[in-house]
Protein backbone atom coordinates (compact mmCIF):
# COMPACT_ATOMS: atom_id res chain seq x y z
CA UNK A 1 0.00 0.00 0.00
CA UNK A 2 0.94 3.57 -0.22
CA UNK A 3 0.88 5.18 3.11
CA UNK A 4 -2.64 6.61 4.76
CA UNK A 5 -0.66 10.02 4.65
CA UNK A 6 -0.45 9.52 0.59
CA UNK A 7 -3.97 8.00 0.31
CA UNK A 8 -5.71 10.99 2.48
CA UNK A 9 -3.64 14.07 0.70
CA UNK A 10 -5.17 12.61 -2.71
CA UNK A 11 -8.38 12.10 -1.61
CA UNK A 12 -8.76 15.92 0.52
CA UNK A 13 -7.35 16.89 -3.32
CA UNK A 14 -10.20 15.13 -4.96
CA UNK A 15 -12.70 17.13 -2.91
CA UNK A 16 -11.52 19.99 -2.79
CA UNK A 17 -10.90 19.88 -6.57
CA UNK A 18 -14.75 18.58 -7.15
CA UNK A 19 -16.74 20.38 -4.41
CA UNK A 20 -14.56 23.90 -4.09
CA UNK A 21 -16.48 25.98 -1.92
CA UNK A 22 -15.14 26.32 1.20
CA UNK A 23 -18.04 25.56 3.07
CA UNK A 24 -17.78 22.16 1.70
CA UNK A 25 -14.80 21.11 3.48
CA UNK A 26 -16.07 18.48 5.47
CA UNK A 27 -17.06 16.59 2.64
CA UNK A 28 -12.88 17.17 1.51
CA UNK A 29 -12.13 15.67 5.24
CA UNK A 30 -14.80 12.46 4.36
CA UNK A 31 -13.16 11.73 0.75
CA UNK A 32 -9.38 11.40 2.05
CA UNK A 33 -11.29 9.15 4.43
CA UNK A 34 -12.66 7.20 2.04
CA UNK A 35 -9.15 7.22 0.44
CA UNK A 36 -7.75 5.53 3.36
CA UNK A 37 -10.68 3.30 4.02
CA UNK A 38 -9.64 0.36 1.71
CA UNK A 39 -6.57 -0.35 3.87
CA UNK A 40 -9.09 -1.56 6.54
CA UNK A 41 -8.14 -5.20 5.37
CA UNK A 42 -5.33 -4.59 6.73
CA UNK A 43 -6.92 -6.08 10.05
CA UNK A 44 -7.90 -9.04 8.46
CA UNK A 45 -4.33 -9.44 6.83
CA UNK A 46 -2.53 -9.29 11.00
CA UNK A 47 -5.56 -12.01 12.03
CA UNK A 48 -4.18 -14.12 9.63
CA UNK A 49 -6.41 -13.95 5.91
CA UNK A 50 -4.91 -15.18 3.01
CA UNK A 51 -3.10 -12.37 1.42
CA UNK A 52 -4.64 -13.22 -2.24
CA UNK A 53 -8.53 -14.18 -0.88
CA UNK A 54 -11.45 -12.58 -1.75
CA UNK A 55 -10.79 -10.52 1.62
CA UNK A 56 -7.03 -10.80 1.49
CA UNK A 57 -5.07 -7.42 1.54
CA UNK A 58 -5.55 -5.13 -1.53
CA UNK A 59 -8.85 -8.04 -2.24
CA UNK A 60 -12.08 -6.59 -1.83
CA UNK A 61 -11.75 -3.46 -0.20
CA UNK A 62 -9.50 -2.55 -3.17
CA UNK A 63 -12.06 -3.16 -5.71
CA UNK A 64 -14.18 -0.33 -8.08
CA UNK A 65 -17.59 -2.19 -6.51
CA UNK A 66 -16.25 -1.32 -2.86
CA UNK A 67 -15.75 2.36 -4.15
CA UNK A 68 -19.36 2.35 -5.69
CA UNK A 69 -20.65 1.02 -2.78
CA UNK A 70 -18.36 3.43 -0.39
CA UNK A 71 -20.48 6.33 -2.75
CA UNK A 72 -23.55 4.90 -2.58
CA UNK A 73 -23.46 5.19 1.22
CA UNK A 74 -21.87 8.33 1.55
CA UNK A 75 -24.14 10.20 -0.56
CA UNK A 76 -27.19 8.63 1.25
CA UNK A 77 -25.74 9.93 4.39
CA UNK A 78 -25.04 13.62 2.79
CA UNK A 79 -28.63 13.40 2.48
CA UNK A 80 -28.72 14.07 6.34
CA UNK A 81 -27.18 17.01 6.34
CA UNK A 82 -28.59 20.17 6.24
CA UNK A 83 -30.03 21.12 2.56
CA UNK A 84 -28.08 24.32 2.54
CA UNK A 85 -25.10 23.05 3.19
CA UNK A 86 -25.03 19.81 1.25
CA UNK A 87 -23.33 19.59 -2.41
CA UNK A 88 -25.65 18.33 -5.44
CA UNK A 89 -26.08 14.34 -4.64
CA UNK A 90 -24.26 13.25 -8.00
CA UNK A 91 -21.42 15.29 -7.22
CA UNK A 92 -20.63 14.22 -3.75
CA UNK A 93 -21.64 10.25 -5.08
CA UNK A 94 -18.84 10.67 -7.61
CA UNK A 95 -16.26 12.42 -5.32
CA UNK A 96 -16.76 9.60 -2.93
CA UNK A 97 -16.62 7.07 -5.92
CA UNK A 98 -13.20 9.08 -7.25
CA UNK A 99 -11.70 9.19 -3.99
CA UNK A 100 -12.34 5.35 -2.76
CA UNK A 101 -11.55 4.25 -5.95
CA UNK A 102 -8.07 6.24 -5.79
CA UNK A 103 -6.59 4.32 -3.18
CA UNK A 104 -6.54 1.38 -5.46
CA UNK A 105 -4.86 3.36 -8.01
CA UNK A 106 -1.87 4.32 -5.94
CA UNK A 107 -1.83 0.87 -4.29
CA UNK A 108 -1.17 -0.35 -7.97
CA UNK A 109 1.68 2.24 -8.48
CA UNK A 110 3.60 0.53 -5.09
CA UNK A 111 7.13 -1.34 -5.92
CA UNK A 112 5.72 -4.39 -3.37
CA UNK A 113 3.16 -6.58 -2.37
CA UNK A 114 0.34 -8.13 -4.41
CA UNK A 115 -1.71 -6.14 -7.67
CA UNK A 116 -5.10 -4.65 -6.78
CA UNK A 117 -8.30 -6.66 -7.11
CA UNK A 118 -9.66 -4.24 -9.03
CA UNK A 119 -12.72 -6.36 -10.40
CA UNK A 120 -13.53 -8.50 -7.48
CA UNK A 121 -15.18 -10.25 -6.39
CA UNK A 122 -16.02 -11.45 -10.58
CA UNK A 123 -12.62 -11.23 -11.25
CA UNK A 124 -9.71 -12.32 -8.57
CA UNK A 125 -7.11 -11.34 -10.42
CA UNK A 126 -4.64 -8.72 -9.02
CA UNK A 127 -2.78 -5.79 -11.58
CA UNK A 128 -0.12 -3.67 -11.25
CA UNK A 129 0.65 -0.87 -13.65
CA UNK A 130 3.35 -0.79 -15.63
CA UNK A 131 4.44 2.45 -14.18
CA UNK A 132 5.58 1.63 -10.45
CA UNK A 133 7.83 4.77 -8.61
CA UNK A 134 5.96 4.66 -5.43
CA UNK A 135 7.38 2.92 -2.84
CA UNK A 136 5.47 0.58 -1.32
CA UNK A 137 4.86 0.80 2.72
CA UNK A 138 5.32 -1.74 5.72
CA UNK A 139 1.78 -2.25 6.77
CA UNK A 140 2.85 -2.67 10.37
CA UNK A 141 2.36 0.92 12.44
CA UNK A 142 6.20 0.16 14.15
CA UNK A 143 7.84 -0.74 10.08
CA UNK A 144 6.82 2.76 9.36
CA UNK A 145 8.65 4.59 11.86
CA UNK A 146 12.29 4.60 10.69
CA UNK A 147 14.17 4.90 7.21
CA UNK A 148 11.80 3.04 5.54
CA UNK A 149 9.14 5.42 6.30
CA UNK A 150 11.06 8.41 5.40
CA UNK A 151 11.71 6.88 1.87
CA UNK A 152 7.53 6.35 1.67
CA UNK A 153 7.22 9.57 2.48
CA UNK A 154 9.89 11.13 -0.01
CA UNK A 155 8.97 8.82 -2.84
CA UNK A 156 4.72 9.76 -1.96
CA UNK A 157 5.99 13.40 -1.85
CA UNK A 158 7.21 13.25 -4.94
CA UNK A 159 4.91 11.32 -6.89
CA UNK A 160 1.39 12.11 -5.24
CA UNK A 161 2.21 15.52 -3.06
CA UNK A 162 3.31 17.24 -6.17
CA UNK A 163 0.80 16.25 -8.66
CA UNK A 164 -1.28 17.05 -5.77
CA UNK A 165 -0.36 20.43 -5.54
CA UNK A 166 -0.08 21.28 -9.35
CA UNK A 167 -3.35 20.55 -9.72
CA UNK A 168 -4.85 22.21 -6.57
CA UNK A 169 -2.47 25.37 -7.78
CA UNK A 170 -4.25 24.81 -11.56
CA UNK A 171 -7.70 24.98 -9.87
CA UNK A 172 -6.82 28.33 -8.04
CA UNK A 173 -5.53 30.04 -11.35
CA UNK A 174 -8.68 29.07 -13.25
CA UNK A 175 -11.11 30.18 -10.70
CA UNK A 176 -9.08 33.02 -10.05
CA UNK A 177 -8.85 33.86 -14.02
CA UNK A 178 -12.80 33.33 -13.78
CA UNK A 179 -13.79 35.95 -11.64
CA UNK A 180 -11.10 38.31 -12.84
CA UNK A 181 -12.58 38.29 -16.59
CA UNK A 182 -14.40 41.49 -17.55
CA UNK A 183 -18.14 41.26 -18.42
CA UNK A 184 -18.35 41.93 -21.80
CA UNK A 185 -21.52 44.59 -22.93
ZN1 LIG B 1 -4.29 -0.44 0.05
Amino acid sequence: MASAFGHAALGATLGKLLLPDRRHWPYWVAAALCAALPDVDSVGYRLGVPYDSLWGHRGLTHSLLAAAVVAAVGALLGRLTRPGQRPPARRLALLLFLATASHGLLDAMTTGGLGVAFFSPWHPERYFFPFRPIKVSPLSIRGFFGAKGLQVLASEALWVGLPCLLLLGWQQLWTGQRREKPVLR
